[in-house]
């Protein structure tokens, strides 16, 4: 089967990257991202590949060529910035790719990183050619250049990418989700990518009157519940996601009925963040 989506890793090998500190090389945290959000897209049933999964040297060419023979609809590619501002940028192509680029940005905000722009450019000699390669020579896969951050800002950045990163590749793999209509799954318990996964909060939504609770261990359908929560006199109610025993079963804390288990399918109005 043919991939949905190509994530390329950007850089490697002996191209380090120009998004790197002391703290980290790019191409690495460029590699960390994408592996992290190959395993999360595994997980949920979309089909996904690497240019790279390893510290390899792709030239332009042979990263496009990879990209361009996938097969694949779409392709992000990650990167990290430079040159001293602050916040994350998504390029889309002259072409298109804006509705994609939209919605990815519209996560990374939502999951706590600034987004400085979305925008395209064209070659300053050939205003009918996108100016960057991953753009320009990626054929009709539709590309995002997503750049998470600045490696040299002079804001939050730093801090930001070194200690949420996952966050920001979690947003990307949520927006991409929604932007293709696919349903969205928080880490399942087991999985690489939640130990250390931060979207932790489950908003239930305020048109919802009530909300069953059910006993942890016990399967959660109608007869087995122990009460209701009231979404809808608070306005929406938010807790602490502790477990995701089960797709969309998740264990909270509730004052009413102490630690218990939800079921929160999205397609419910149910928010993660
Ligand atoms: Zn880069």
């Amino acid at each position: 089967m043919n991939p949905l989506l190509i994530i390329d890793a950007g850089h490697g090998g002996k191209d380090p990257g120009g998004g790197s500190n002391h703290f980290w090389k790019e191409k690495e945290m460029n590699l960390a991202i994408s592996l992290y959000q190959f395993n999360r897209y595994k997980e949920l049933k979309i089909p996904v590949m690497l240019t790279r999964n390893s510290d390899i040297t792709l030239t332009p060419e042979a990263r496009t060529a990879i990209v361009r023979n996938s097969g694949a609809t779409f392709c992000h590619s990650n990167h990290i910035n430079a040159g001293a501002g602050d916040g994350a940028e998504i390029i889309h192509s002259i072409f298109g790719g804006k509705e994609m680029a939209d919605r990815i940005g519209s996560e990374i905000k939502d999951s706590g990183q600034n987004v400085r722009r979305i925008f395209t450019r064209t070659l300053p000699t050939n205003s009918n050619l996108d100016y960057y390669f991953m753009n320009r020579n990626t054929g009709n896969v539709t590309t995002a250049i997503v750049e998470y951050g600045f490696a040299d800002s002079n804001k939050d950045d730093i801090h930001q990418l070194k200690n949420n990163w996952k966050n920001y590749a979690e947003a990307v793999v949520k927006g991409f989700c929604l932007f293709i209509g696919n349903d969205y799954i928080l880490p399942s318990p087991n999985s690489i990518s939640r130990e250390t996964n931060q979207m932790k909060i489950l908003q239930l939504p305020a048109s919802a009157a009530s909300w069953r609770v059910y006993p942890l261990g016990k399967h959660p359908t109608k007869g087995n519940d122990v009460g209701f929560l009231r979404p809808a006199k608070f306005n929406g109610l938010d807790y602490r996601i502790l477990k995701n025993p089960s797709p969309y079963v998740y264990t909270i804390k509730t004052r009413d009925f102490g630690t218990v288990n939800i079921y929160a399918h999205p397609k419910y109005g149910v928010k993660f963040r």
